[in-house]
């Protein structure tokens, strides 16, 4: 049985009053409930101001990004130990953002795979088509393509130590939630797919959906077979919204 896992990415939001307002409000609620594991991904800006709010409960702190490069003269840029340093436990690789709008193609979210692990965090790997891949019917390809560059660089077995999300890039900050049956036909896919090479992380490995994911959809969702939890964006910056998420992953 797979632990669920509840995610959120608050992107490029949030100031360090709002932060811990926020924060208190997860922890608080969480104290009185949800059973699922459950992680913050702030801002780089954030993650200390989080990671002293979430204090010795057992929300987990990630980052939202890592450099591709292990140290140096990469101006603007974090590395992977910098993380692991600030007290981060999971970073979130090839959101569809980065991808979309920073250039990241299959062979950099690889490389960025690769380093996360290497510098001790788990990686939440994004992949998702775009809705012409899907209204063209190359979901699967595409999708496929993306773990493929993973597990080219990195191996079937890196994927012990790592989460992956289906994010359908159209179903993100939309309101168009993929229907239980679609995200599931994707989620069965991407574990087939791990399972041609190893049928044990394929078995074990944390498949989240994320895309419009809210308090009323999420438990349809994430009562799915393949489904184990959620990435989750807009919803994860009201606490109550969170909260309700995370009760219906518990
Ligand atoms: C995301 O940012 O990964 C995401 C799924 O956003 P939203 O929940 O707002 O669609």
């Amino acid at each position: 049985m797979r632990t669920t896992l509840v995610a959120g990415n608050w992107k490029m939001n949030g100031t360090r009053a709002t932060a811990v307002e926020l924060v208190a409000g997860v922890v608080a609620g969480l104290n009185s409930g949800a059973s699922a594991d459950v992680a913050i991904c702030p801002p780089f800006t954030l993650l200390d101001t989080v990671r002293q709010a979430i204090g010795e409960s057992d929300i987990a702190l990630g980052a939202q990004d890592l450099a591709r490069q292990e140290n140096g003269a990469f101006t603007g840029e974090v590395s992977g130990e910098m993380l692991t340093d600030g007290g981060c436990y999971f970073v979130i690789v090839g959101h569809s953002e980065r991808r979309a709008l920073f250039g990241e193609d299959n062979e950099v979210v690889a490389e960025k795979f690769v380093r996360a692990q290497a510098a001790g965090l788990v990686p939440i790997l994004c992949v998702g088509e775009q809705l012409e891949d899907r209204e063209g019917g190359i979901t699967e390809e595409v999708v496929g393509a993306q773990l493929d560059a993973v597990i080219n660089a990195a191996g079937a077995s890196a994927f012990a130590g790592a989460v992956i999300a289906y994010e359908p890039v159209w179903a993100i900050g939309t309101g168009l939630t993929a229907t239980p049956e679609q995200a599931q036909d994707v989620h069965a896919f991407i574990r087939a797919r791990l399972a041609a090479s190893d049928a044990n992380v394929a078995n074990t490995i944390r498949i989240l959906y994320g895309g419009s994911v809210k308090p009323d959809n999420a438990a349809a969702l994430f009562g799915e077979a393949d489904i184990d939890g959620g990435l989750i964006g807009g919803a994860a910056l009201k606490a109550e919204d969170f909260l309700g998420i995370c009760a219906a992953a518990s």
